[in-house]
């Protein structure tokens, strides 16, 4: 790229606001990034997609790998133009897929959804190279490392691409945790030459920063991939078992790059109180399957902070509520419905509910993301984080 890919608009501490510049156009950060891993978010339409407020989606390379297959994504003009959505789309390496398919714990994805509990097999060799591994799909044998996973997200041609990493899990040792983000910055490098070489014009390279909860490896990796020539950061695997570690492992990981114009995505997070800490530590990005995730078990998310920001519908509670969701909330599920009828559609596993639950927790998310810009700008971010939290905000 001929000029730095993030803009910083504003600043509040150490929050930042500002425009991320892609092929496809700007991201306004900081920026909630919605899941169409399988090149959908799921019930949705793209223009949808962007009629909520959305500059980003996130394409999940190991899926797409697997079903319908890169190759056949370039075939039909790239993934921008297979989904219909041609603004920017951000691409993971496949890392995490692969991994949690021997890891198991932090499958959430894939376990229960894909596989029913057959996991530890499907992991065949972890390698210099690369991982060999069984495909969910008919079990054939299948094989990501560094190159493949740059050559598919070359072929999908995402406007992100993220170096392909071991994300390791909280239960392994520290020594463990060592070796695992020594090779992860190896394939890094790996990442590196083959995207300079090959890979699409204008196309951004992040590369993620592992080393669990320990201080010192986090430090070291963020200083590593910062200094590897990327044009990015993400913050990835174990980040501790609670809230308080999480934020202590970021700031770890955010001093450690060292530099204050890279972009830094985070993976993973999106609950409403984890952005607004996030946030306030400097991370532009999030991608997380939270608020569509959560539309497929009936539940919305509201400001309610006593609940965690959620509002179960299929709680017969709800039965005869007259009430929408949210009467702040300017989406169709809140304007047109009430929780009632939200309730049976949920009891009734109708799709409907799921369509209209992703609306409506996609908005809230979308909100919350254009108040802490807004609040960033007007260096307001500390009132305003403490309105969401006592349920006063977004709407
Ligand atoms: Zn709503």
């Amino acid at each position: 790229m001929p000029t730095a890919p993030l803009t910083i608009e504003a600043r509040d501490g150490r929050a930042r606001a500002g425009l991320l510049h892609t092929p496809h156009g700007d991201i306004r950060t900081p920026a909630f990034v919605p899941l169409a891993s399988t090149a959908t978010v799921r019930t949705l339409h793209a223009s949808e997609v962007a009629t909520l407020g959305y500059d980003m989606v996130l394409g999940n390379t190991f899926h797409l790998f697997i079903q319908p297959g890169h190759e056949h994504i370039e075939r039909m003009g790239g993934l921008h133009e297979f989904m219909g959505w041609r603004r920017p789309i951000i691409t993971d390496s496949g890392g995490f897929q692969v991994f949690s398919m021997g890891h198991g714990s932090v499958a959430d994805e894939i376990k229960g959804r894909r596989d029913g509990g057959h996991t530890r097999r499907m992991i065949l060799s972890i390698e210099e190279e690369g991982v060999r591994f069984r495909s969910y799909l008919d079990g054939s044998e299948r094989f990501m490392g560094p190159e493949t996973s740059m050559e598919i997200q070359a072929a999908l041609g995402s406007d992100i691409a993220l170096a392909f990493d071991e994300c390791t899990p909280f239960h392994v040792t520290r020594d463990y945790t060592a070796r695992s983000t020594e090779r992860t910055h190896r394939w890094l490098d790996r990442c590196v030459a083959w995207q300079r070489e090959r890979g699409p014009e204008g196309q951004l390279l992040y590369g993620i920063v592992q080393g669990g909860v320990h201080e010192d490896l986090r430090a070291e990796s963020s200083a590593y991939v910062s200094g590897a020539g990327v044009d990015g950061v993400a913050i990835g695997g174990s980040l501790g078992q609670e809230k308080e570690q999480m934020r202590e492992v970021v700031g770890w990981a955010a001093a450690g790059i060292g530099r204050d114009d890279v972009p830094v995505h985070l993976l993973g997070i999106g609950d409403v109180d984890d952005l607004l800490d996030m946030v306030a530590l400097g991370i532009d990005t999030f991608d997380c399957a939270t608020p569509t995730r959560l539309a497929r078990h009936g539940t919305a998310i509201v400001r309610d902070p006593e609940r965690r920001w959620r509002l179960d519908l299929e709680r017969p509670e709800w039965r005869e509520s007259r009430e929408p969701i949210d009467e702040g909330c300017p989406c169709p599920a809140c304007r047109e419905h009430t929780r009632g009828y939200l309730h049976y559609l949920a009891r009734a596993n109708e799709l409907t509910a799921i369509r209209l639950v992703a609306l409506h927790n996609l908005t809230f998310m979308a909100a919350l993301m254009a108040g802490l810009r807004d609040a960033i700008a007007a260096g307001e971010l500390r009132a305003y984080s403490q309105r969401v939290r006592s349920g006063d905000a977004p709407f």
